[in-house]
């Protein structure tokens, strides 16, 4: 007799399986039962680990609680009060939906859940090991819940062997709990981790007060507020100065209609809107956000829910652009750089830097609260209407938007220090120290822009160069073939890995080595999207064409260079963020000589 080998899963094992999605480490059972409170309505929330999480969890909350008869309901697989049919996805404002959270935590831990509900008398608890459960019976509870998981993945050797030291799993606990408890300013968190205190937000509702639990009041110094509203998006939150920037990204918190999410897409537009005030390789600190219609927003691409599918990505990564450029702008970010030079002359020339600069506003100001409640959250337990978008309304903030627009002065050139920086003077008797190459880097590329804005730059015929690539370098090159010939690089593509370079941008090269190439396209590759490969190559055509130090220039080359310096929109930094000049006041330089 022969059985089928095809079976259902028994319920243990298929959570076991979920478990390894859902929850795959402590941090992961941590954001689920947070949100879990969260979506209860819990006004504070409690969070200790010890032991990375692995010795122990618990999350407790003083939301609604769990009836009586629904507890082993909600220990069962896709059990959920939250949603009923696929088309909700579309619309869910709760946190989870899944309903797959807490057996698969219960299937790879002691759980226990104590939970009571406003309008009972008695609370009830359930004990879970190992996916078994162990009894449910009544219990004397405040109201709210209580969940704690004892020795995760006790029962999941390979899961346990996977997992980093346990202070890196302690780590990412705290950066989830950041995640939420910016995500959530109207909740108190409090989280402690083998007995000390971690992280306590107040719960009042105020952006700015929980950010500053979360980085620190020093950083949130050196952050301004970003208000934007677009068609597809409105932006809300805190972007850095550019003295407030990482080698990773570690200080950047992006939320997608409120969810904490990851978003290369996001990210990329971030440091596209950055990346002539930052230096390569610097990330900005921001907490970023983005609201839009859920319908044009997917929230059910992982497992959990940490990150989201976009419909219409090209749209939103250029309006998050637009956004933050206008916020960057309007902040007037260019530093005041004759406020530093007389720092600068006091310290050592190693010290020598145009980030270290006052704010121009007061960023301690109490009038902006920050998060802006959208009427989006407010429905978020109502599933039987149909949802309506309705844009953040966005209060006025002029205060900003007259703040300071530095005018860089006209310079004439006194002569050049070592065939490498011109020395000028302007009209207000500054004296300024101009990186030659710096400064013609941005002229190039202000100018590269104003010929694309004005409809393309112009080209010129080449002699045909036939490149022969390998197979994975020239699928990079025919996906970017549009870019290319936007900047007026046109390549065709002549058959299998073989392309010939047709024109290339009439005030650059006639030519193109290997090298050069391989290089563009490794840049390529690396480019999440088009706009921002657009902008990479932008920079280096600029740098490229640009003039070199060690180049001796005529007097009447230098005046104009400074001439068109001048007429920059961000004269004060070249495309990579790096400084173009330096800044000496007459009044510094007479109070370092000590003559007043
Ligand atoms: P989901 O959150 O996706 O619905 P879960 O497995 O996380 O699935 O939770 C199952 C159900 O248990 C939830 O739908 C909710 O009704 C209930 N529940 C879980 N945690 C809590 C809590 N802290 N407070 C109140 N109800 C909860
Ligand atoms: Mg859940």
């Amino acid at each position: 007799m022969s059985m089928g080998r095809i079976h259902l899963l028994d319920e243990v094992t298929a959570n076991k399986i979920a478990a390894g999605e859902v929850v795959e480490r402590p941090s992961a059972v941590v954001k689920e039962l947070v949100e879990n409170a969260i979506d209860a309505g819990a006004t504070k929330i409690d969070i200790t680990i010890s032991g990375g999480g692995l010795e122990s969890i618990r999350v407790a909350d003083d939301g609604q609680g769990i009836a009586a008869e629904d507890v082993p309901l909600a220990l069962q697989r896709h059990a959920t009060s939250k949603i009923k049919s696929a088309a909700d996805l579309f619309t869910v404002m709760t946190m989870g939906f899944r309903g797959e959270a807490l057996p698969s935590i219960a299937s790879v831990s002691r759980f226990r859940l104590v939970t009571r509900r406003p309008e009972d008398m008695v609370g009830t608890e359930a004990q879970v090991h190992g996916g078994n459960i162990i009894r449910i019976s009544e219990i004397g509870s405040p109201v709210g819940t209580e969940v704690r998981v004892d020795e995760l993945f006790f029962n999941t050797p390979a899961r346990l062997k996977f997992l980093k030291t346990v202070g890196s799993e302690a780590a990412k606990v705290t950066d989830t709990v950041q995640r939420l408890a910016l995500a959530w300013p109207e909740l108190s968190f409090s989280f402690t981790s083998n007995g000390k205190s971690q992280l306590i937000t107040a719960g009042n509702g105020n952006l700015e007060d929980a950010a500053a639990q979360v980085l620190g009041r020093q950083n949130m110094r050196q952050m301004f507020p970003l208000l934007w509203q677009g068609q597809l998006l409105s932006l809300r939150g805190f972007l850095a100065r550019p003295s407030l920037c990482r080698a990773n990204r570690n200080l950047q918190y992006f939320f997608v209609n409120r969810r904490p999410v990851r978003s290369p897409l996001l990210s990329d537009a971030l440091q596209t809107a950055y990346h002539t005030l930052l230096p390569r390789n610097r990330f900005p600190a921001a907490i970023v956000f983005v609201d839009l219609d859920p319908q044009e927003v997917d929230v059910n691409v992982h497992p959990a829910k940490r990150e989201v599918r976009f419909s219409r990505e090209r749209d939103l990564y250029r309006q998050f652009l637009t956004g933050a450029k206008e916020a960057l702008r309007n902040a007037a970010l260019l530093p005041d750089v004759t406020a530093s030079g007389i720092g600068v002359v006091q310290e050592t020339a190693a010290n020598l830097s145009l980030y270290d600069y006052t704010p121009t506003f007061d960023t301690n100001r109490s009038s902006f609260t920050g998060y802006v409640p959208t009427p989006v959250f407010e429905t978020r337990t109502e599933h039987t209407e149909p949802f309506q978008f309705t844009p953040t309304e966005i209060p006025p903030r002029e205060e900003e938007i007259t703040s300071t627009k530095k005018v860089f002065p006209h310079l004439r050139p006194i002569g050049q220090y070592r065939a490498t920086y011109i020395l000028a003077h302007s009209d207000t008797g500054e004296l300024y120290i101009v990186d030659q190459h710096a400064a013609h880097e941005r002229i190039l590329y202000d100018n590269l822009k104003k010929d694309l804005s004005l409809g393309g730059l112009p080209v010129q015929e080449v002699l045909p160069q036939t490149f022969d690539l390998d197979p994975q370098t020239a699928s990079t090159l025919l996906g970017s073939l549009d870019t290319f010939t936007q900047l007026g690089l046109t390549f065709e593509h002549f058959g299998n890995n073989t392309f010939i370079l047709r024109t290339m941008p009439l005030f650059f090269r006639s030519s193109l080595n290997q090298d050069e190439l391989t290089a563009l396209l490794a840049i390529a590759h690396d480019s999440v999207t088009a706009a921002s490969l657009f902008e990479k190559t932008l920079q280096i055509m600029a740098c490229k064409a640009a003039v070199k130090a060690n180049h001796p220039l005529e007097k009447a080359e230098m005046a104009k260079l400074l001439d068109n310096l001048t007429g920059c929109e961000q004269p004060h930094t070249c495309p990579h963020g790096r400084p173009t000049v330096l800044v000496f006041s007459e009044q510094s330089l007479a109070k370092n000589f000590r003559r007043q």
